[in-house]
């Protein structure tokens, strides 16, 4: 009974988080007390990380009894931290309806990168992607997306005596089909008020949305772009992406073309190459024809399995001969190496088996 009532209690309560700092100024005024104290309490929250409003010690106990009446901190729990046995550390954070997603930390000799969920599953269906089969449960809060950050910070001065360096948005769900939450995240993350970090380590990896490329464009953002591309042929691309279909090649690279034009930011592109799908000459043509109106980089990505061998990574004859045709496009390529593959942490294996 205790219980129940208490959840009816927290489900009145508003999230405090979801308060923008001119929002908290105006409830303390509608509460007899001065504007100010907006301003500390959002630097609780944001800058300092407080869990819970006794955290906050330049309060009275008085303001903090008030604030517990009226806001919860949602704050999110690292259920089970899982280490590789390359150094790659996996969190499987638990939020506070209940549900799961999953982040990264991927440390190399001189940086930590953060790899963030920024969805509870999926809306799209890419077929080689464990988290696809999860489909999309929703999405997740700006400050669900800033606490898994901090969390990988922490775990970062932990166990490598760095901060964090970058942050990529390669976990679970497809970050442009929440845009404006993962633009706030990012705001908090980079505002000199939250985090302070550079928008230029930030990267955030689209499948493709070319409407919200266009419109990230017009935002004027200043993080960077990485896009999953694939194949540079429609046919191919709708049958291992079958959303393609709706968002077609031209419509991307048009949106791209767009972002160029705006930002003048190299792009990136994720690709995976596989055998029998995207391993002939005309699959690396396509590419080089893609790309060519910007500064680009392929990322060749080794595959990760998640299952039955239905895709099969291709030989390294075939990468080799991405690796030629592109360097002779001058485009830059660089071959990724799966980490953390030992504890399912690698690109395409977050799915919460855990
Ligand atoms: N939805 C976003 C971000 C999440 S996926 C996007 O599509 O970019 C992060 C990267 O992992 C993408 O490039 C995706 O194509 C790639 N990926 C997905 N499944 C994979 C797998 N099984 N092996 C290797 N890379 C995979």
């Amino acid at each position: 009974m205790s219980t129940f009532v208490n959840n009816m209690e927290t489900k009145k309560k508003k999230d405090i988080r979801a308060l923008s700092k001119d929002d908290l100024r105006a409830f303390f005024v509608s509460q007899g007390d001065k504007p100010f104290r907006g301003n500390q309490v959002y630097e609780w929250l944001w800058n300092k990380g407080a869990h819970v409003f006794d955290d906050m010690t330049n309060l009275s106990i008085d303001t903090r009894n008030m604030l517990q009446e009226h806001f919860v901190i949602n704050h999110i729990k690292v259920d089970q931290m899982q280490r590789s046995s390359d150094g790659t550390v996996k969190n499987a954070v638990r939020l506070h309806d209940g549900l799961i997603v999953e982040s990264v930390l991927i440390p190399t000799a001189s940086r930590s990168t953060a790899c963030v969920s920024s969805q509870v599953g999926c809306s799209l269906d890419c077929r080689f992607c464990a988290t696809a089969r999860l489909k999309r449960m929703r999405n997740l809060n700006p400050d669900e997306i800033f606490d898994q950050v901090v969390a990988i910070d922490k775990e970062s001065r932990l166990y490598f005596d760095r901060p964090l360096s970058n942050i990529v948005f390669m976990g679970m769900g497809e970050p442009l089909m929440n845009y404006n939450n993962v633009l706030k995240a990012i705001d908090k993350i980079t505002s000199d008020e939250g985090l302070g970090m550079s928008p230029k380590r930030i990267t955030v990896s689209t499948s493709g949305v070319p409407k919200m490329i266009r419109k990230m464009a017009d935002d004027n953002v200043k993080f960077k772009l990485a896009v999953s591309l694939h194949s540079a042929i429609n046919e191919v691309r709708t049958s291992i992406m079958p959303f393609n279909k709706n968002f077609p090649l031209e419509d991307l690279r048009d949106a791209l073309v767009h972002w160029y034009s705006k930002t003048k930011n190299r792009i990136t592109y994720e690709y995976v190459v596989w055998e029998g799908i995207n391993d002939k000459r005309k699959d690396v043509d396509a590419l080089v024809k893609f790309c060519n109106f910007a500064p680009s980089k392929v990322n060749l990505i080794e595959y990760n399995p998640i299952d039955d061998g239905e895709f099969q990574q291709a030989n390294s004859e075939a990468l080799n001969m991405y690796i030629k045709v592109l360097e002779a496009n001058n485009i830059t390529v660089t071959v990724r190496r799966s980490r953390g593959k030992d504890i399912d942490a690698a690109c395409g294996q977050l799915a919460n088996k855990s």
